[in-house]
């Protein structure tokens, strides 16, 4: 059952140096605007940021803001913790609705209240904070979004301010320079300007894709494809609607209903599938299987739908449906071990295709686990064994594994050193009980259960193409780029002959398109770049009295006038190798 999931810093130092500028954030604010009623003010993966109703600014408030946060940390104030009753929270709070709310929750979750103050500013929080805002030596507020209160767009919009803070100005430069660098490589800036995919109101979180962006779905597939067949893997389709018995039977109904789509057929109902695995063990079921099937795996490139609030959906990285290059192997317990090993193994293969370094983290036992501990310990045991037999490094999350048993995540990293969790591979014992999966011994009975793995390589295929868009800054590999090859020609008399050649090209494989507009050809090859065309082939009179191109690639490098015969083997062989 992989789920995506962020990846998620342990600094706890970093998140409350974060958490503390916020408040801050949120001080200089009422000094400066006494009729904003703060709200709720976190750290967060990319900084912190605190939401405020009734207030109005722009970005260019900001310098004022700033200003002013950094009166506020010359100052030094302690943060001094007070514990407080309702009522008082009530009458501090009164003219803000959303801190008296919180304490009304907290109070009746039957936590202490605790107020945090510095300098003539308090606020409700469970804290911590650093010792005083002095500690805070470097910071900038970076956005301005639209959040509703809890999420909900029901209620109110407020106004959320962004911010990042460090313990030094040496690593808040460093950070900043990230950040420019990772706005020019946003995938969606990439999409837009290659004409790869889309998104519309009429679906919101749900990607369009284009003929180009289709391109790069279907390549990656297809040497997924090949590579899943090389190792033994099987592939099966799923349908997408399937009844709420199957649902109430996986624990889907009772655990996971708010992330999922309804609908009803034939008065009965029914749920747009969040998961493969409950569709896919219908597969396994469907014949009595025997320990000499096993180990089976059943590859499914399944297109799920899993509701998420509209705050959180960020381009192809969070999406409300995707496809996601599952599988699912069913093992007797002596094959167990191989077959992780032969997992992590096909994982590292597809990832190095890439370019892609990576790390693994073994998630174990949670506080709300499901089954026997042994099975959990012999579970993990199993999992770290592969890891050490194949020596590769691994660090382990204590208690952060699924509720029906342990994983290894996989998480890549990219050109700019940013973690993206892809991959998963999680060992179940629950759902073999569940759906009652048997299969034939040695014995010639039929009660023995297989082990259940779940995996993906690339995740979602949707965030694995956003992370690669934005790995590579556009820069595709050649056998994944939409537009391989483009012939520019230097005047319209050389269009016959670039056709020709263009013509060629296409029928030997390659994704060859021409540039015959009557534009300079400064022009052209600059286009031509825009766009990440792998090789650009200029075409004048010499080329054509000697059958060359002249060969040029995105990087502005020249490489001179080819023989096109021999420019078309090479190529041909460049995208066969997936080089
Ligand atoms: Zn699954
Ligand atoms: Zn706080």
């Amino acid at each position: 059952m992989p789920k995506n999931k962020e990846n998620k810093k342990d600094s706890t130092e970093l998140e409350t140096l974060r958490h503390s500028t916020a408040h801050v954030l949120a001080q200089a604010i009422k000094e400066l605007y006494p009729k904003a009623k703060n709200t709720i003010g976190p750290s967060v993966e990319e900084g912190f940021y605190y939401d405020f109703d009734n207030l109005q600014i722009t970005p260019e408030d900001f310098k004022k803001i700033e200003e002013k946060m950094q009166e506020i940390i010359n100052k030094n104030y302690p943060f001094e913790k007070k514990e407080a009753s309702l009522a008082e929270i009530k009458k501090m709070f009164v003219d803000n609705q959303y801190k008296v709310e919180l304490a009304e929750e907290f109070k009746k979750a039957g936590d202490n209240l605790t107020i945090y103050q510095d300098g003539d500013f308090a606020d409700l929080c469970r804290g911590p904070h650093v010792k005083s805002t002095g500690v805070i030596k470097a910071f900038k507020l970076t956005k301005i979004a639209g959040a509703y209160w809890r999420g909900d767009s029901k209620n109110k919009q407020l106004t959320r301010i962004y911010g990042i803070s460090f313990p030094t100005e040496k690593e808040l430069r460093t950070y900043l320079i990230l950040i420019q660098e990772a706005e020019k490589r946003d995938h969606r800036k990439i999409g837009r300007d290659l004409d790869l995919f889309s998104f519309h109101d009429c679906a919101p979180g749900m990607p369009f894709w284009h003929p180009k962006g289709t391109i790069i779905w279907n390549e990656l597939l297809a040497y997924w494809r090949e590579e899943h067949a090389k190792a033994g893997y099987k592939e099966i389709r799923t349908p997408i609607i399937l009844n709420k018995e199957l649902w109430l039977q996986s624990g889907h109904w009772d655990h996971y209903k708010d992330n999922m789509y309804f609908t009803k057929i034939d008065e009965a109902d029914y749920a747009v599938k969040p998961m493969n695995c409950p569709g896919g063990i219908q597969v396994y079921n469907n014949t009595v299987r025997s320990y000499k099937e096993l180990p089976l795996r059943l590859g499914e490139l399944g297109l799920v739908h899993r509701h998420e609030l509209s705050g959180v959906l960020a381009g192809l990285l969070r999406v409300r449906a995707f496809t996601q290059d599952d599988a699912h192997l069913y093992c007797t317990p002596e094959t167990l071990k191989d077959e992780i090993k032969g997992v992590i193994l096909l994982t590292d293969k597809i990832y190095k295709k890439f370019g892609f370094e990576y790390h693994v983290e073994l998630s174990t036992k949670p506080d709300n686990s499901m089954g026997d501990p042994k099975l959990w310990e012999k579970a993990e045991e199993t999992l770290a064994a592969a890891m050490k037999e194949l020596k590769k490094e691994y660090k382990v999350n204590p208690g952060d594994g699924a509720f029906y048993g342990p994983k290894l995540d996989f998480h890549l990293k990219d050109a700019l050193g940013r973690t993206w969790q892809c991959g998963t591979l999680q060992l179940d014992f629950q759902m073999p009980i569940k759906f009652g999966l048997k299969y034939m011994g040695a014995d010639g009975t039929e009660n023995h259960q297989p082990i259940m793995l779940h995996r993906t390589i690339y995740g979602s295929i949707e965030r694995f193409i956003g992370v690669l868009l934005e790995h590579t800054a556009g820069k595709l590999p050649l056998w994944v780029s939409p537009v391989q090859v483009r012939i520019l020609t230097i005047a319209d008399r050389f269009n016959d002959y670039a056709e020709k050649k263009c013509k060629e090209m296409q029928e030997a494989g390659i994704r060859a398109e021409m540039d015959a507009r009557p534009e300079s050809i400064s022009k052209k090859v600059r286009d031509a770049q825009m766009q990440q065309i792998n090789y650009i082939l200029v075409v004048g009179e010499r080329e054509v009295a000697d059958g060359t191109v002249t060969v040029r690639t995105r990087d502005n490098k020249v490489h001179g006038a080819k023989k096109v015969d021999e420019f078309i083997k090479e190529i041909v062989e460049e995208i066969k190798e997936r080089k």
